[in-house]
């Protein structure tokens, strides 16, 4: 399943969008729509089984143009130098790994600029190329990011250019999302977009050049999503420039937790759904899903009134380790809570527990966001002495609401790089 990711930017010109197809058909597009004075804007390229997909964004323009896809490294450099000397720039670069051989495609546009390329380099040396072209006036035109043996790749398209300019690599959706609005704010367009797969977790890429116009963002999307924002947008004169598409088991839209609900005692001041609901709204907010999936009552009367001890991280009390021994359904990475009668040194709720043993307890005098905190702490957050945050350390009854407690971006990101967040 495809999940595709646009960048809009404000335009009123002919346009054209067509994914998802084999190269025979994407070169006969090709050359048709070349003829009605359309050019490839950006390109994407995935596979399907051993087969790769093309998927093109077209605008109105003129001009020689060329497209060069599916070639070894030798010959797509080769082609990049003929084409430099013929005034033709490379303005879009995939690449992608076909039967563990490593395949280029580009497009390229009319030019006398400078222009540079760089494949193939790890984020270190990337960063450092990237510094040192930045010095010389050149600005990233377009930026792959791919898989290995080694570990992920980099590389980039440079061409002649001045102003500021932002790179921002290995963001979690959410994370992205909020820088894209920061920098829209100091007059940065995001110009390219790149998604990809590190360790089992989706991660975008971006570049950003200087801009005042009009901009929309819209990712993470199935086609048909996707396609009803571009009609959408399209009225409101907004033209798609750059498109990534990411072949996915299946189209996340936000990562998630799973909790499983296991009740000695059920609390006496909330029902436990309204506790799951009041976490769902924080943790929505946050850019993240609560799943529950499975509820069980356990008769364990000896560990209803629970010892957590110092309830500190990584100690827990023999009873805790016996309470949590008791993990029916609850796979490798979800998090099962224990709803008690009392802990014996009274609180709300210790989320205490040995490594490698994801879980908290809640008292049954939970306040309605006991649940939602201590599953924060499980996420690895810290308590923090401010009582407008989820992870006030005065006490969740403390806790100045509405508007809703808050998660803040370090602790998004936190919670983003916890092993019991999932996206896939
Ligand atoms: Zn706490």
């Amino acid at each position: 399943m495809n999940s595709y990711t646009g960048v809009w930017r404000s335009g009123s010109h002919r346009h054209y969008l067509w994914a998802n197809v084999s190269w025979s058909r994407f070169r006969s597009k090709w050359r048709e729509n070349s003829r009605h004075s359309l050019r490839l804007v950006d390109m994407n390229v995935h596979l399907v089984g051993n087969s790769v997909r093309y998927t093109g964004v077209w605008e109105h323009g003129t001009g020689a143009h060329y497209l060069w896809v599916n070639a070894s490294w030798s010959s797509f450099r080769a082609k990049w130098r003929e084409l430099a000397q013929r005034q033709l720039r490379l303005t879009v670069l995939k690449v992608l790994t076909i039967n563990g051989r490593r395949r280029y495609f580009g497009v390229w546009r009319p030019g006398r600029d400078a222009y540079y390329l760089w494949v193939g380099a790890d984020w270190a040396n990337f960063r450092a190329k990237w510094r040192e072209q930045s010095a010389r006036s050149m600005r990233l035109v377009d930026l792959e990011v791919y898989p290995t043996s080694r570990g992920l790749r980099y590389a980039g398209v440079w061409r002649r250019g001045m102003g500021s300019h932002y790179l921002w690599v290995g963001a979690s959706w959410s994370s992205f999302v909020s820088k894209w609005r920061d920098l829209a704010a100091r007059g940065l367009r995001l110009t390219v977009v790149k998604s990809y797969l590190r360790r089992g977790r989706r991660r975008y890429a971006g570049v950003w050049r200087p801009g005042r116009d009009g901009y929309y963002l819209w990712g993470n999307t199935r086609w048909q999503n996707f396609v009803s924002k571009w009609r959408e947008l399209n009225g409101k004169n907004l033209r798609l420039v750059h498109l990534d598409v990411l072949n996915v088991r299946r189209v996340p839209t936000s990562p998630w937790v799973r909790l499983h609900i296991k009740i000695l005692t059920a609390p006496t001041t909330f029902p436990v759904n309204t506790m799951v609901e009041s976490m769902r709204r924080v943790y929505r907010a946050a850019g993240f899903e609560v799943d529950v999936a499975s509820t069980e009552t356990l008769n364990l009367p000896a560990l209803d009134d629970l010892e957590i001890g110092t309830c500190t991280r990584g100690n827990t009390t023999a009873e805790q380790d016996t309470l949590f021994g008791n993990r029916n359904n609850v796979g490798a990475n979800d998090i099962p809570v224990y709803f008690v009668r009392t802990t014996d040194r009274p609180t709300n709720g210790c989320a205490a527990h040995a490594d490698g043993v994801p879980a908290c307890v809640v008292a049954s005098g939970a306040t309605i966001w006991t649940l939602a905190h201590e599953v924060g702490h499980v996420l690895d957050l810290n308590h923090v002495n401010d009582n407008t945050r989820l992870m006030t350390g005065n006490g969740t009854f403390n806790i100045i609401s509405p508007p809703l407690p808050v998660l803040s971006s370090s602790e998004i990101n936190t919670m983003d790089n916890s092993p019991l967040t999932r996206e896939l």
